[in-house]
């Protein structure tokens, strides 16, 4: 009972001005101080509860970053401008010139590429591993590592981290475990398995409306801390800072996630096993099939099940490219990049969101340039948009 992350935030209790049941917008970059001695004060951060500029924090940015710690079971969180502002604060925080990181070779392909071209202009150099193998990852840790870096499941291939075995690993070697788990909110509490620190991008599943891009950073109150300082902290320096406004509708959505995901997972389990029935290649954490099936079922919040996110294997970018344009044609999703939107929306990873991961390396991670990503949206009547995929399916001949 402790441990469920939507009565958490639930059980926030915030009130606007005049007893509004929303909280008041702060809507202001900057904040006035009664005194000089309070400013400065503030400035060497010996003040609770004064807001100096709305870069470091700000009322609503704080409520958001309050519930999305409720839900992740972390001390503190704060909030960016974006799912990578998150990340790439997070990394900066942690690595300096000289040191290392393990990465997951299958990660969205902005991080992989701010760590594979951006990071070593810093002299911070990355291993990518196959994060399913716990020999490779400890094998590929080195004196220099600072931190092992996943995403709880992998974009776009679904991979599964055994979070914590990997955590057991991290702590023996005095490594830090950052884990990514925009695929799998609230079904995956990645803290609560051991990850150090656990960042979304919450411009998907957690907005849902796919009119915002947002991040956040979940960890201890030390490690928020550090990432606002104003003399070293990469929230504060580097400025990817959420408006206020997005902040506040943002904390309206959330307040929904659980029936959203619940509905994604439903949804998505439907087609999972009708798209496999047909003899298609599809990947998805809920099935049988899954390689990490038995390790997801270990982790996942089974009320929440197995999150809205599916792959098909078409065989071919043609076959692919035909059916996500027969699919937008009848209306059954967008052929669109991103995720936990109400309508379906389909890409090929290969050619869009993972197309920073060079082609051979694609090959060896089994990227096939055939696969469809879905994220399947909360449609009412899961049966009927079956019944038009299928029909798309058949059309361009991919089943009988
Ligand atoms: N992490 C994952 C798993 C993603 O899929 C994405 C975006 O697609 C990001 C991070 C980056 O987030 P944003 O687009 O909000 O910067």
């Amino acid at each position: 009972m402790k441990n469920k992350p939507a009565n958490k935030i639930q059980d926030l209790q915030y009130f606007g001005e005049f007893g509004g049941v929303n909280p008041s917008i702060s809507d202001s970059s900057t904040y006035t101080f009664l005194s000089a001695k309070s400013m400065s004060d503030t400035f060497e951060g010996n003040t609770e509860g004064c807001y100096l500029y709305s870069r470091h924090t700000n009322p609503s940015n704080l409520y958001l970053g309050e519930a999305l710690a409720a839900m992740e079971g972390t001390e503190s969180a704060t909030v960016f401008g974006s799912g990578m502002g998150a990340i790439t604060s997070t990394i900066l925080q942690l690595c300096k010139a000289g040191d290392h990181i393990v990465s997951s070779r299958t990660v969205y392909g902005g991080t992989y590429a701010f760590m594979k071209n951006f990071t070593p202009k810093l002299n911070i150099e990355t291993s990518f591993v196959d994060i399913t193998n716990l020999e490779t990852i400890e094998s590929s840790i080195k004196n220099n590592t600072k931190i092992i870096y996943c995403e709880a499941v992998s974009n776009p291939l679904l991979e599964i981290a055994n979070i914590s075995e990997i955590a057991k690993l991290a702590k023996k070697r005095g490594i830090l475990l950052v884990v990514d788990n925009t695929f799998s909110p609230l079904s995956i509490l990645p803290a609560k398995l051991g990850a150090d620190i656990v960042i979304h991008s919450i411009t998907k599943f957690i907005n849902g409306t796919s009119d915002t891009i947002a991040g956040v950073v979940c960890a201890s109150q030390d490690f928020i801390n550090s990432l606002r300082d104003v003399n070293d902290g990469a929230s504060m320096l580097l400025g990817s800072t959420l408006d206020s406004l997005r902040a506040s509708s943002i904390l309206k959505n959330l307040r929904t996630l659980h029936i959203r995901i619940k509905k994604h997972s439903q949804n998505a389990m439907y087609l999972a096993k009708m798209f496999e029935n047909e003899g298609l290649r599809t990947v998805y954490p809920g099935l049988k099939s899954h390689p990490s099936f038995k390790l997801y079922s270990d982790f996942v919040n089974h009320e929440y099940g197995y999150g809205g996110i599916l792959t098909v294997d078409t065989g071919s970018l043609d076959n692919a490219n035909k059916l996500m344009e027969a699919m937008q044609k009848n209306n059954v999703g967008y052929l669109a990049v991103s995720l936990g939107f109400y309508k379906t929306l389909f890409s090929a990873p290969g050619t869009s969101t993972s197309s920073e991961i060079p082609e051979e390396e694609q090959k060896e991670m089994g990227l096939n340039e055939g696969l469809i990503r879905f994220s399947i949206g909360l449609d009412n009547d899961i049966e009927r948009s079956y019944s038009i995929i299928k029909k798309c399916m058949q059309e361009i001949k991919l089943i009988n």
